[in-house]
């Protein structure tokens, strides 16, 4: 192409190509070290596979002594979202997912490689669109949105392929002269790869995660520079994978097709193509079918709705751990202690590859084990943390009682294997403690509805004459037992049940009717620590009927 089209394509002064490169030198790295980057677009929403990418690629980054950066991918300028930065760098930040190199939620850079948003790297696209052109690489594409789309409703007549390739490929054959014209017309363009594939070739694309994948080759000549001057996704990920020394890509499935185009355009710019591995989308099961998680009709999608719903962030990782390879699972059984962020994530061993199910069954048995082995006072300042933000008025208790929530929370903590694992989410626990506060403590007098009222009153009256704080669990069981056999309940299940009409019940019905007068409730941790935490007063006030 001329110097005057080069001109009227590129007007303003552009940096070298090889001023470029120099400015990104190659990592020193040792040998093995791969570098992966998380590329999110500031749209505002943090979807859960994108933590799961984001995760898979840092571990696998940091696991081999490599680099982990992230690269806001802000091209697309209309689907920019006001505090998207932040959204992007609270998800990550959140979950532990920490970047070498990248973006801080100011916009401001980090890291030798950047700029890290590519809006800032419009010269740097243009500078390599500008050498394809110059290599006849590239050419300005003059179809209107109306050509296009009469181009696509002939293809669709014949029965052909939608886009722009082969003969549909109008401007890829104009002469300088014809360019010229329409440039000097003021006719708008965009700019096109010219794809050297031909459809009726197949390639075998070497996917990290699915293996071999024999696809066509690409023919369509795609548009690398769009008409406000960025460049598309295709384009600006080869070029800024290649400087920032990407070696390995993952991303999501719906870039698989595109492969075969990414090769071709890092070949076309001279460029080693990077290793790639695509997800599947995350699926659920949705009235018996699987489908993908939707951004538009499940709230679970948005990685939001776990901190609101107050998952622990730990349990979130294992549970993604855990659906990137499935020994994990294993791997915490005989690593019971060390963080999750130790288990070696291997690529070649991720489940699932056609799309792991979400399994909230799965998530909240992973939950309940990791703050099972939480300190009390882990999961108060987590819970508190949560509260703040999503239960204000509960944060406000809480807050307000920090030693006794404390207590509370200690109940059966502590003790290994043998610890409770009755907390899901922070969400429940509002729920789950009510009873320790004589505020929102209720009686439920109808749990007891089986038993004699009588007997009841006996029970009650009986054991708050017997009950001394400071008696320790096996005398404070021994002297249920004695209530029971003084008002006529076995103490001895064996007698019990060798003569269950010779008696009115037994010690588990009087431990029953105990535990709903203290609790209001049928179930709950152990009662004897439950008259602990609460102290003597309150525990005798309810026995009073
Ligand atoms: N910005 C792209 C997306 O959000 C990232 C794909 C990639 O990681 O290359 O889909």
């Amino acid at each position: 192409m001329t110097p005057e089209i080069l001109k009227y394509l590129f007007p303003n002064p552009l940096p070298a190509v090889a001023d470029i490169e120099a400015k990104y030198p190659k990592r020193a790295l040792k040998e093995g070290a791969k570098v992966t980057r998380v590329a999110p677009s500031p749209t505002g929403f943090m979807h859960i596979g994108g933590i799961y990418a984001g995760l898979l690629s840092e571990r696998v980054a940091h696991q081999s002594g490599g680099v982990f950066y992230l690269r806001i991918e802000d091209t697309d300028q209309k689907r920019l979202v006001e505090g998207a930065l932040e959204v992007i760098a609270n998800s990550l930040g959140r979950y532990g997912i920490v970047a070498d190199e990248g973006v801080h939620t100011d916009g401001t850079d980090f890291g030798a490689y950047g700029p890290y948003t590519q809006s800032k790297r419009k010269e740097i696209y243009q500078a390599y669109a500008k050498d394809l052109v110059q290599k006849g690489l590239a050419y300005p594409c003059f179809a209107t949105a109306e050509d296009l789309d009469l181009m696509r409703k002939v293809q669709e007549k014949s029965g052909l392929r939608p886009g722009y390739y082969g003969k549909y490929a109008k401007c890829r054959n104009l002469s300088d002269e014809e360019i010229l014209k329409k440039l000097q017309a003021g006719e708008p363009w965009v700019l096109r790869f010219k794809s050297p594939g031909d459809y009726e070739k197949r390639m075998i694309i070497k996917d990290l995660l699915k293996g071999d994948i024999s696809m066509p080759e690409n023919d369509i000549d795609i548009v690398i520079i769009k008409s406000d001057g960025l460049p598309t996704y295709h384009f600006a990920h080869a070029v800024d994978d290649h400087l920032m020394g990407t070696t390995h890509v993952i991303r999501g499935d719906e870039w698989l097709s595109s492969v075969p185009l990414h090769i071709q355009l890092f070949v076309a710019l001279g460029f080693k193509a990077p290793k790639y591995g695509h997800i599947a989308p995350l699926q659920k099961v949705d009235n018996g079918h699987k489908r993908k998680l939707s951004k538009r009709h499940d709230a679970e999608a948005n990685i939001m709705y776990f901190w609101e719903k107050g998952y622990p962030e730990a349990a979130v990782i294992e549970y993604l751990l855990n659906l990137i390879n499935a020994n994990f699972e294993d791997w915490r059984k005989a690593n019971p202690d060390v963080p999750a962020f130790d288990f070696p994530v291997n690529f070649s061993k991720v489940s699932n590859v056609a799309g792991a199910l979400f399994d909230f069954v799965k998530l909240a048995s992973i939950s309940k084990e990791v703050i099972a082995k939480m300190s009390a006072a882990e999961v108060y300042d987590a819970l508190l943390n949560w509260a703040i933000s999503y239960n204000p008025s509960f944060a406000e208790k809480i807050g307000a009682h920090k030693n006794y929530v404390t207590a509370i929370l200690n109940i059966e903590r502590g003790i290994g294997n043998k610890s409770r694992k009755d907390i899901v989410k922070w969400e429940d626990v509002e729920k789950d403690i009510t009873y320790f506060f004589d505020d929102t403590f209720m009686r439920n007098m109808e749990l007891l509805n089986g038993y004699d009222a009588d007997d009841v009153t006996a029970i009650a009256d009986g054991f708050a004459r017997m009950y001394d704080e400071n008696d320790d669990k096996q005398v404070w069981f021994d002297k249920i037992k004695r209530l029971a056999d003084s008002i006529g309940f076995a103490s001895d299940m064996k007698a019990y049940k060798a003569n269950p009409a010779g008696y009115k019940g037994n010690v588990s019905d009087v431990a029953k009717v105990l535990r709903v007068l203290i609790t209001g409730r049928e179930q709950s941790p152990d009662l004897h620590s439950i008259m602990q935490v609460l102290g003597r007063d309150k525990a005798l006030v309810r026995l009073k009927i």
